[in-house]
């Protein structure tokens, strides 16, 4: 029988297996056919504790029985209030307010049009926004227009509006983003600049230091241009620190979370914006408030899952695990690096990265990518590279052992391609 589901990212014309998992549980998912597989990319970046955590479960489970789904506009409910304080507990201190969503790429139009209805309030004429090259920030129209241009979104491009954009910060060019920030920043009309902390991940797994981030900080600061952080993938602890800008020691005006803010079990996100930016939308005059929602806007089963998640961080030592994860990422990609060769081993945390030498151009419609995809799934492994670029990024609570099988697999195939 034929499936009628349309994937993602999914070229159903080559015909390749669509695997059916059944379930899951810690970094393994169950096939259909009873084979388990390692999720070395946590599911796509989301799943941080494991699979079917069962404190998340539990919570799930209970809200279910209680309060599935309401309006949250003008209305509220306890999920709610405890994610929203939850968050200002462990977030920094001056994100005062924060607003929910579902996904990170709803939660970059919300921290975009906050942004502009900021600007707009105080009567300035600010649009425009800086972005930083290869960045990624999600697939509606919005977020596509802030992110890379490419094959991705070429079809589009004509809706896409017009940004500003600063050369990624690579080693020893740090100077040149910073200078092309300065002139963005001077000139008039900045808005706000937009970026993911510490580490590009759609991008290809691109790291940068966190004393460029500071100072990119600093010179949006001098301008009073507004500085939205993307934390959807490097939240969490995935970068080793709850967020990525602590390393840098840098206080975004806008944070925006999603993918492990439920633990990666169920869709939600939040966009968290400090008090001016709240108090910008503030007025006894409807036509001034803050236009943005979608129907399962701070879903209370979505919520639940966050508080869960939320008390895990509080009372388990969650820090401790990812400590440990980031230390054996390292010591296996340098224990690699002794036996074989290829470029830019880079880890960041728990993420750790490598770019296989390759004959092939390595875009993203590159063969390269889909073939070691295969390779990875014959030997139990998930993991989905970014052209040549190799990453793994598992879940906190993947067990030595499942960690040095993705190695070996990995070993195996930078020998083998
Ligand atoms: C995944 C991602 C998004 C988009 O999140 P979705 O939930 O897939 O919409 C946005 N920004 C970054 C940095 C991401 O990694």
């Amino acid at each position: 029988m034929t499936s009628s589901v349309w994937h993602p990212f999914t070229q159903h014309g080559l015909g390749e297996p669509v695997p059916l998992v059944e379930r899951a549980g810690g970094a393994l998912l169950h096939m259909a056919d009873g084979q388990a597989v390692i999720d070395a990319i946590s599911s796509w970046w989301v799943t941080t504790h494991g699979h079917c955590h069962p404190r998340i479960m539990a919570a799930i489970a209970d809200q279910a029985q209680k309060l599935d789904q309401m309006i949250f506009a003008g209305w509220t409910h306890q999920p709610a209030e405890d994610v929203a304080a939850g968050l200002r507990a462990i977030m920094p201190e001056s994100l005062t307010r924060v607003f929910f969503s579902d996904s990170g790429s709803t939660a970059v139009e919300v921290a975009l049009k906050m942004a502009l209805g900021y600007w707009h309030a105080r009567g300035e004429t600010r649009h425009r926004i800086v972005v930083m090259e290869h960045s990624y920030h999600g697939d509606t129209i919005g977020a596509m227009s802030v992110g890379a241009r490419g094959v991705f979104n070429q079809p589009y491009e004509p809706l896409l509006f017009d940004v500003a954009r600063i050369p990624f910060p690579a080693a020893g060019a740090e100077q040149d983003t910073l200078d092309a920030l300065e002139a963005f920043c001077g000139a008039p009309g900045t808005a706000a600049l937009i970026v993911e902390p510490l580490v590009l991940g759609a991008g290809g797994m691109l790291v940068y230091a966190p004393e460029t981030l500071a100072a990119m900080h600093a010179i949006c600061a001098r301008h009073g241009v507004l500085f939205l952080a993307d934390e959807v993938m490097t939240g969490w602890g995935r970068t080793g620190t709850l967020l990525a800008c602590e390393q840098a020691g840098v206080t975004p005006d806008v944070l925006c979370l999603s993918k492990g803010l439920t633990g990666g079990a169920v869709p939600l996100a939040v966009t968290m914006a400090s008090e001016p930016i709240f108090e910008a939308h503030w007025s006894t005059d409807r036509a001034k408030m803050f236009f943005h929602s979608s129907s399962y806007t701070a879903n209370p089963i979505a919520c639940a899952a966050a508080n869960a998640n939320l008390a895990i961080w509080r009372e388990e030592p969650v820090r401790d695990r990812v400590a440990a994860l980031a230390g054996k990422q390292a010591a296996w990609l340098e224990k690699l690096g002794q036996f074989c060769h290829f470029d830019n081993a880079r880890t960041l945390g728990t993420i750790a990265a490598l770019d296989l030498k390759t004959s092939g151009e390595g875009g993203y419609l590159d063969t390269l990518a889909p073939r070691l995809m295969a390779f990875f799934r014959e030997r139990g492994v998930l993991l989905r590279p970014l052209g040549n670029t190799v990453y793994v990024m598992p879940p906190y609570c993947i067990t030595d052992e499942q960690l040095g099988d993705v190695w070996n697999a990995i070993g195996e195939a930078v020998i083998s391609f």
